[in-house]
Order: structure tokens, then C-alpha cells, then sequence
């Protein structure tokens, strides 16, 4: 399968001078979707994973499926307000200016082995604040996993030590 062939590149959105990776070309093509989900799955099986974590919103899109795979729980990880129990949070920097993610309290037991699932790990901020959430709780970050990669932002550098796969670099 290639899965570049997939993703739709569309210039200067949301701003000029972005190249956007669309993965909504991957997600409705039923065989892409399903062999992107499985690649995922056996990186998380083959880790021994308990939990799959995903942070808002298009992580909940390859979280969900890969936790439902192999029996696995699913943990959402959302922006400030959304989650309706008690929560910690992590800020991390954006491009310009600040952004923090949240988690439930309960969502992780200490030992739990997890994995997080993004579409895309650019500079490494958003994938960063989340380790730090599943680790706060006493998770173990077994892996992570993007559908994109892209490398000439140097994301992994952020990320070093940790076991990470991507299915498409750019
Ligand atoms: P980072 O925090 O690594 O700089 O940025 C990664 C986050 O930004 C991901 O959660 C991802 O959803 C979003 N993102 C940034 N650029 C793109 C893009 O070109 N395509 C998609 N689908 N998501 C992007």
C-alpha cells in the first residue's frame, strides 16, 4: 500500500506559506484506512499495550479504532474545558504562543503500558505535553505512532528515547 498517495497536500491553508497534509483522502478509503489501523495495531500488540491514548481531535481518529482492535482501552486527551472530571494539563508552545492539553486523573493507573496515536508529528510540541500527561500519571510510554512524519521539523528530537513509527515522511 502507498500510503503517501493517500494524503492530499493543500497549499497555504490554514495560512500562506503551509503545505496542510489532508488525511481525510486516507481515512474514507476503506482498505487505506483499515491497513494504516493494522500497521498501527501490531506496533501497540507488539509492545504490549494496555491503553491507547490519542489527543484531540484527529488522534481520537486512529486511537479509538487501534484500542478497538486489540481490546485495548482508549484514553482522549483534550483541550482545556472539554473533559468533564477531574483533570491535570500541560502547556506546550506553539508557534506563536501557548496551547495546554488535558487528561483525566483516572484515566491512566500507574504501570499501565501505553501508546499515543497522532495524525502527525510536526515539531514535536503536541505529542511532548502529551508523554507528559500519560507519565504525570504514572504511565509507561511504551511507543508512539503518527500517520505523518515531518522530518525537516526535527520533531523526534523532542521526542528522543522514545520508540516512535510513522507510517509517511515527508
Ligand atoms: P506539532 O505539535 O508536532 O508541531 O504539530 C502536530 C500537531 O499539529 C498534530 O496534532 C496535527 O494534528 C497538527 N498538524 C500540524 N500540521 C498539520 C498538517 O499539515 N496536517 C495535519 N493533518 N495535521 C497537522
Amino acid at each position: 500500500m502507498n500510503f503517501k498517495d493517500k494524503i492530499r497536500v493543500i497549499p497555504d491553508f490554514p495560512s500562506p506559506g503551509i503545505r496542510f497534509k489532508d488525511i481525510t483522502t486516507l481515512l474514507k478509503d476503506g482498505p487505506a484506512f483499515r491497513a494504516a489501523i493494522e500497521q498501527f495495531k501490531d506496533f501497540a500488540v507488539e509492545r504490549n499495550a494496555d491503553i491507547i491514548a490519542g489527543p484531540e481531535s484527529r488522534g481520537f481518529l486512529l486511537a479509538a479504532p487501534m484500542a478497538y482492535a486489540m481490546e485495548a482501552g482508549f484514553v482522549p486527551i483534550r483541550k482545556p474545558g472539554k473533559l468533564p472530571h477531574e483533570t491535570i494539563s500541560q502547556d506546550y508552545s506553539l508557534e506563536y504562543g501557548k496551547d495546554s492539553l488535558e487528561i483525566h486523573t483516572d484515566a491512566i493507573q500507574p504501570g499501565q503500558r501505553v501508546i499515543i496515536a497522532d495524525d502527525l508529528l510536526a515539531t514535536g510540541g503536541t505529542i511532548g505535553s502529551t508523554i507528559q500527561l500519560v507519565e504525570k500519571l504514572g504511565g509507561i510510554v511504551v511507543g508512539v505512532c503518527f500517520l505523518i512524519e515531518l522530518t525537516y521539523l526535527n520533531g523526534r528530537e523532542k521526542i528522543e528515547g522514545y520508540d516512535v513509527f510513522s507510517l509517511i515522511q515527508y
